[in-house]
């Protein structure tokens, strides 16, 4: 992908639970990346969508409204924020509520097109280079990327993971929510949950975040020198 001089451009995907997003902060710090959440930015659209009273089970009502909310990203992997319209985000996008809804809304043509434009525009301008995580990042946002991942593990290792994340929450309720969500993203018509061809895959089920920080940190640090 073209970018400036020494800048690299690594995708991060995967289903709910993998360590994406704290292994993705982790290298972008690092290596001194700029960094993209790109599930907080289908959170912040769904958010709004419950907040204007657009109901979330009709895809039309959906994309009319598409346009409406104005999502900014902060790319500081140290400190990511997100704004919808002004107002700080971060913290309601990550109620059950939303977690719920965000696939219907996620799997909206439209949604996907304005929210697809704002991450390459956001990629195209990271000087520096960027990590940007996701779902479809290496197959339909950025499938230029200098370096693609994928990140699994077992449905039980990543339950385990976000019930450790949500304090009091039940660990079998967890694994159900999470294979559901996926089903939902990898059936979706529209640039679904998938691996790239040219992806790397790592299993993370039996690893530790440090040990999958130090493998994506060699991978694209590899990247780097070969360039
Ligand atoms: O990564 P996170 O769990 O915050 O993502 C929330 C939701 O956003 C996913 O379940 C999916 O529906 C949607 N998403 C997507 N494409 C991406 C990133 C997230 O459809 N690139």
């Amino acid at each position: 992908m073209e970018t400036a001089s020494s800048a690299v451009i690594v995708a991060i995907d995967g289903p709910s639970g993998t360590g994406k997003s704290s292994t993705s902060k982790a290298v972008a710090a690092k290596l001194g990346l700029s960094y993209l959440d790109t599930g907080a930015q289908y959170r912040a659209i769904t958010w709004w969508m419950l907040n204007n009273g657009i109901d979330v089970t009709s895809p039309a009502e959906i994309a009319t409204a598409a346009a409406k909310p104005v999502i900014i990203s902060g790319t500081d992997p140290t400190g990511p924020t997100i704004t919808v319209d002004g107002e700080d985000a971060s913290g309601p996008i990550r109620t059950q509520e939303v977690t719920s809804k965000v696939s219907a809304v996620s799997a909206v043509p439209e949604v996907r097109t304005i929210i697809t434009e704002l991450q390459r525009s956001i990629a195209a301008g990271a000087e520096g280079g960027i990590v940007v995580e996701g779902r479809d990042i290496g197959t339909t946002v950025l499938p230029d990327a200098d370096l693609k991942i994928f990140l699994t593990a077992s449905p039980e290792a990543r339950a385990a993971r976000r019930s450790g994340e949500v304090k009091g929450s039940d660990l079998a309720a967890t694994r159900e929510a999470l294979i559901k969500r996926d089903a939902a993203d990898s059936g979706r018509k529209t640039s679904p949950l998938a691996k790239a061809d040219d992806a790397v895959e790592v299993d993370t089920t039996e690893l530790t975040l440090q040990q999958v920080i130090e493998c994506v940190v060699t991978l694209v640090e590899e990247k780097r020198t070969a360039a």
